[in-house]
């Protein structure tokens, strides 16, 4: 079983916190699209037949894409591939982009989940971020998917933003309990290097974000989404039974996956790829039937912690068996040493063989897993 995921490289403005690849400029979308197209050809051998249980668009905004761009795509992906009878399909989406003409002209596409970038359900947040779209646009974008029919949709939200108080969060929470939407990514606002968010604490125009409020917002989200019945199947995933994001479960399990487009990740189990972060070389290299691939065979020690990184971030755990199994004695051993520290700090604790991080260190999460790494 295996992934695709698609990286539409597009945005109409950029967030000030955002560090992803993308581009403002929508002139090359056409020649973009070919290139993908290109790409999904040539490496349609990458997967080994296995069968495709999720497609995944991704960027960047692939909401800018039209229902016939997405279309033209999935058919790429569908005479090249082995495709699963039942795939979860999933498209990122803007809440500016999910105008009910849209929305109605996505239906007609294999899509089947939403990923909407709603991020606050306030007008000074979204200012703040630079978010392109508006509170009113947050809330009715969700309304109109569930209209056209979809239930499987999740939002992402963004926490510790400086000065939201502790009401103003829970109100966004909230405000998605009372939208029904069964999945929810929530995630701390982070100052990334190079953007306009960190040259702005920088030259003092915005206020730093602060360890301490993610904290207590992260204290709130886990109780609050656990009073309504929302599992936290990974440190930033919350969702009901059965909304639960199979493309994201199938990276954090070590599935094989295949991205394409300008700056998406592989990876098949023994090696990781990545392709150039530049449109126009992307392009430019694609017309030549050129791969813009760099490759890392991994080691054992990388896979090792690998399974750590991702395993420890979820509800699945780690297990010891596994890691013997896998990497052998001295792995096995390495790791229940070092976790003896965080067990007695009830950070983290075996069960059946597993180990997973407990509530009280779930917000420690990086630091215990960098305790565990194998050098
Ligand atoms: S819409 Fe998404 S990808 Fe585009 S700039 Fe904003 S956060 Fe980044």
């Amino acid at each position: 079983m295996a992934g695709i995921y698609l990286h539409i490289p597009f945005c109409k403005q950029a967030c000030f916190y955002c560090d992803f690849h993308f581009s403002v400029s929508l002139k090359n979308k056409e020649a973009l699209l070919k290139s993908l197209e290109t790409e999904l050809i040539l490496r349609k051998d990458y997967l080994q037949n296995s069968p495709i249980e999720t497609i995944y668009f991704g960027g960047g905004t692939p909401s800018l894409l039209t229902a016939d761009e997405i279309l033209r795509l999935f058919e790429v992906v569908s005479k090249n591939y082995h495709l699963n009878t039942e795939i979860e399909f999933t498209l990122e989406a803007n809440p500016d982009d999910l105008t009910a003409q849209k929305v109605k002209e996505l239906s007609k596409t294999p899509i089947n989940r939403f990923s909407i970038g709603i991020q606050s359900f306030f007008e000074d947040d979204l200012k703040f971020m630079n978010r392109v779209h508006t509170a009113s646009e947050a809330d009715s974008s969700v309304k109109r998917v569930q209209d056209a029919g979809f239930d499987n949709i999740t939002i992402d939200l963004i926490y510790g933003i400086p000065k939201m108080s502790a009401e103003k969060w829970k109100a966004n929470l909230h405000q998605s309990f009372d939208l029904k939407v069964p999945n929810l990514s929530c995630y701390a606002l982070t100052v990334e290097e190079k953007t306009a968010l960190h040259h702005f604490i920088k030259t003092n125009k915005y206020p730093t974000v602060s360890d301490e409020l993610a904290y207590k917002h992260f204290q709130i989200l886990v109780d609050q989404t656990a009073q309504h019945n929302f599992i936290q199947y990974e440190l930033s995933n919350f969702g009901k039974e059965g909304y639960f994001s199979k493309h994201n479960i199938s990276y954090w399990m070590g599935k094989s996956y295949l991205g394409i487009g300008p700056s998406a990740h592989s990876y098949n189990g023994y090696s990781r790829s990545w392709n150039i972060a530049n449109n126009p070389k992307y392009i430019k290299s694609l017309t030549l039937n050129e791969l813009p691939i760099t490759t890392e065979i991994l080691t054992k020690t990388n896979l090792f912690n690998e399974y750590l990184m991702t395993g420890l971030r979820t509800i699945f755990g780690v297990s010891v068996l596994v890691v013997e199994n896998r990497f052998g004695l001295e792995f096995k051993n390495h790791l229940l040493k070092q976790v003896e520290k965080h067990q007695q700090l009830q950070h983290a604790e075996i069960k059946d063989h597993t180990i997973y991080i407990t509530l009280k260190g779930r917000f420690l999460t990086d630091t215990i897993l960098a305790d565990l790494f194998f050098e």
